[in-house]
């Protein structure tokens, strides 16, 4: 079988790669803390559940429209409007499985063979493979360690040209916990005022944030309401990474085009997961701050744990529940099992090893000599977790 030369340009997501590798070692009987997979480990809310529970009991078990229910794009727009400070109406608004789809459905909307699409660096990988699957131009937005890994103005503004279509930012950022400060999105909403540039604004983890402050969208920023689509979903806040509901908020135009090839391809998301994410919505949101503290409290516990670790670097992030240290000091030195550590990845793979700790490795989102913990786990794991890697640290030479 031949298979279309475009296969070949989709990445990998290596955080599941690392996943089946982490349980194919648990299969063998050896204790693994996992640490890669970034998904809250708390249940979805009864609530939630109980929404969904009466949706089957009422027959919603049918196909729907395509661009989703109008309750849900009511909601969601609603939300929109509130949280951002910006007039959304349902119209504006598409309904998806899972966030992900706001990833593939505006850049096949919007861009053409050759044209540029800047996207940050370190990013979710799946930014990269998208612009590449369809022939467009990748340009690396490299984030700053020293700016809290937030963008450098000037580095974006160098990699603006004629044929730049499309400035993807994301904020709490995947995988560095990184923030956007205000001030920074002004002056990138006035760099772009004047051009044909859209902005896909991934805003999905923007409930899980630190400071007192809320992350601010760009879209707040004159003019940039009609150039900057959202993505934003359900899978982080409400602990809904199953249920397969994500969406944009974005301009009419861009969202009927976008519903021509959802109604060719998804034709709808789940009829029952739309009527659970109408009840994350409108129910009650008790639980999300102090959710968000609960992360806080882990990410000092791991910040602290892995800066004690030796020859390691752990930056504190803002936002979304990731932290990105630097093995920038173990590099050249010599793992347990006699191999030397060359690259994160050999890192990564050395202490999954010796020491059975799970993480991903900076080069899968494209910035070494980094690696990537998820620290959406009980304070119990990540103190085991971190005790690993610092004993597995102690011990290389
Ligand atoms: N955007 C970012 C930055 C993410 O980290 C993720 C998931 O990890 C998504 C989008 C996609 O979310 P979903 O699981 O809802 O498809």
């Amino acid at each position: 079988m031949k298979l279309a030369e475009r296969i070949g340009r989709l990445g990998a997501e290596s955080a599941f790669d690392v996943l089946v590798k982490a349980r194919g070692l648990e299969a063998l009987g050896r204790s693994i803390v996992h640490l890669e997979i970034g998904e809250p480990d708390f249940p979805t809310p009864p609530h939630i559940v109980e929404a969904a529970k009466r949706a089957l009991d009422e027959g919603w078990t049918h196909y729907g429209p395509t661009q989703g229910l109008p309750e849900l794009r009511e909601a969601i727009a609603s939300y929109i409007s509130r949280t951002r400070g910006i007039p959304v109406g349902p119209q504006q608004v598409a309904v998806v499985p899972g966030g992900k789809p706001i990833i593939f459905f505006p850049l096949i909307a919007l861009v053409e063979p050759g044209d540029e699409v800047i996207y940050p660096n370190p990013g979710f990988p799946i930014y990269e493979s998208m612009i590449r699957f369809l022939g467009a131009k990748p340009v690396a937005m490299p984030l700053v360690e020293s700016r809290g890994f937030s963008i450098d103005l000037d580095l974006l503004y160098d990699r603006l040209t004629d044929r730049t279509k499309l400035v993807i930012l994301n904020a709490p950022q995947n995988p560095t916990g990184g923030v956007i400060p205000r001030e920074d999105l002004r002056a990138i909403s006035e760099m772009l005022a004047n051009r044909d540039v859209m902005v896909l604004s991934d805003e999905i983890y923007s409930r899980i944030h630190y400071g007192d402050e809320p992350p601010v969208s760009i879209t707040a920023f004159p003019s940039m309401l009609e150039k900057t689509i959202i993505l934003d979903g359900f899978s982080k806040t409400y602990a809904m990474t199953g249920w397969r509901i994500g969406y944009a908020g974005g301009p009419e135009p861009l969202i009927n085009a976008m519903r021509k090839v959802m109604s060719q391809t998804t034709s709808n998301p789940s009829s029952i997961s739309q009527w659970a994410a109408v009840e994350a919505l409108n129910g009650t949101q008790a639980f999300i701050k102090p959710n968000a503290r609960l992360f806080e409290e882990r990410r000092d516990l791991v910040v602290s744990m892995l800066n004690q670790a030796r020859g390691m670097h752990c930056p504190t992030p803002e936002g979304a529940f990731y932290v990105y240290p630097s093995v920038e000091g173990l590099v050249g030195k010599t793992a347990p099992s006699g191999k030397v550590i060359q690259t994160d990845e050999d890192f990564c793979v050395e202490l999954l090893e010796a020491e059975g700790v799970s993480v991903v490795f900076g080069a899968a989102f494209g910035l070494s000599p980094f690696f990537r913990i998820s620290y959406a786990t009980a304070n119990e794991v990540l103190e085991d977790a971190c005790t690993r890697i610092q004993r597995f640290c102690g011990a290389v030479k």
